[in-house]
């Protein structure tokens, strides 16, 4: 089949592009929903409430995501986590399979082999990156979040965004905004819409965001002691960096993990910020590398050249090797 409904760029992102995903749920009995491995509040967000609306509806769903095997805590007490299944429960035939926030089937994992499965695969995304690997796919690069893609999608269905979904909506707006910082005409009508359903936004932040064992700050001390600042990377605009190795969060949680780059990137002599987070035993030296950017470098594009994807000012890869080989690509990606 034909992809469909993907947008260029600079297109503006219509009713017409959405609809096909109207079209699609209203063809399917039987759904699964996936989202990415090492699931952040985006993706979950959108695959509980997207399951949510199809249970209302009566259409069997099930929500999954490849790796952990457990849900990170602080996203346990989002409506809907009964839907959730582990991966190895994910049926292998159905009618329509939809992913959400998956810019990839490798952020798919292990559950990429169920797409072959499914009559129908429907992409729903907003990463700049997305390989638009879907039969269908409803792809809208300027939005702030799969879940902000969502809610006009529930508009055009015409299903009620409750304060159930409304929760599992403003979890994705809150998280991939920032606390809005990265927002744009319209962020605050929708933030202001999910909110006067009667849900608690400061406490859905604090629980996503400002939620920290207290052994979170002996390992701030350590990693962010030993950040590295390049200044000359990308012609002058400047590179800082830290290294998580396992031992430096050993009993911690992805949340204390993920949490190291938004303090990095506040160096105002840095243009790029790196956190290379070691995934494996140090023999293997495999890490997870988080980019992020302030305005001048698409780190999408660099990210997207070393093996990996994401948005503008955000983006990631995995590579293996000693530290000082990854850093040296990095700086040379960035030219
Ligand atoms: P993170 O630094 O993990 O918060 O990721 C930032 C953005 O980059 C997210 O939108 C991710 O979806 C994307 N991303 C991170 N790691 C990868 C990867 N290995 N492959 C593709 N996209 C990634
Ligand atoms: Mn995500
Ligand atoms: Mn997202």
């Amino acid at each position: 089949m034909t992809a469909t409904g993907s947008s260029a760029v600079d297109e503006p992102f219509g009713d017409d592009q959405l609809k096909v995903a109207v079209d699609a749920f209203e063809a399917a009995t039987s759904v699964t929903v996936l989202c990415h491995v090492q699931p952040d509040a985006d993706t979950i967000g959108s695959g509980l409430a997207l399951g949510l609306a199809l249970e209302r509806r009566g259409i069997a769903v099930q929500v999954s995501f490849a790796e952990p095997d457990r849900l990170p805590a602080s996203m346990r007490d989002l409506p809907g986590t009964d839907l959730l299944v582990p991966a190895d429960e994910v049926a292998r035939a159905v009618d329509l399979i939809v992913t959400v926030d998956c810019g990839s089937t490798g952020r798919l994992g292990s559950l990429a082999d169920r797409l072959d499965g499914a009559d129908t695969v429907l992409v729903i995304d907003h990463h700049r990156s997305n390989t638009r690997f879907g039969t269908v796919n409803v792809i809208d690069v300027k939005a702030e979040s799969t879940t902000a893609v969502l809610a006009r999608i529930f508009d055009l269905w015409d299903t009620e965004i409750d304060r159930d979904i409304a929760h599992c909506l403003y979890a994705g707006l809150v998280t991939d905004t920032g606390s809005f910082r990265w927002v744009r005409p319209g962020t605050h009508v929708l933030a202001e819409r999910l909110l006067a359903t009667g849900i608690d936004g400061g406490a859905i932040a604090r629980t996503l965001l400002d939620n920290h064992p207290f052994g979170w700050l002996p390992m701030l001390s350590t990693v962010l002691g030993s950040a590295q600042l390049v200044a000359d990377a990308h012609g002058g605009d400047g590179l800082v960096y830290a290294v998580v190795r396992r031992a430096d969060v050993e009993g911690l949680g992805s949340e204390e993990i993920e949490s190291i780059i938004d303090i990095v990137r506040t160096a105002t002599e840095a243009e790029v910020a790196a956190v290379f987070k070691e995934t494996e035993a140090s023999t293997r030296h495999e890490w997870a590398v988080s980019l992020r950017s302030k305005n001048a470098v698409d780190v999408s594009t660099v990210a997207t050249g070393l093996g990996g994807g994401g948005h503008r000012f955000a983006a990631g890869y995995t590579a293996s090797g000693p530290i000082e080989d990854l850093v040296a690509s990095l700086c040379a990606a960035l030219g």
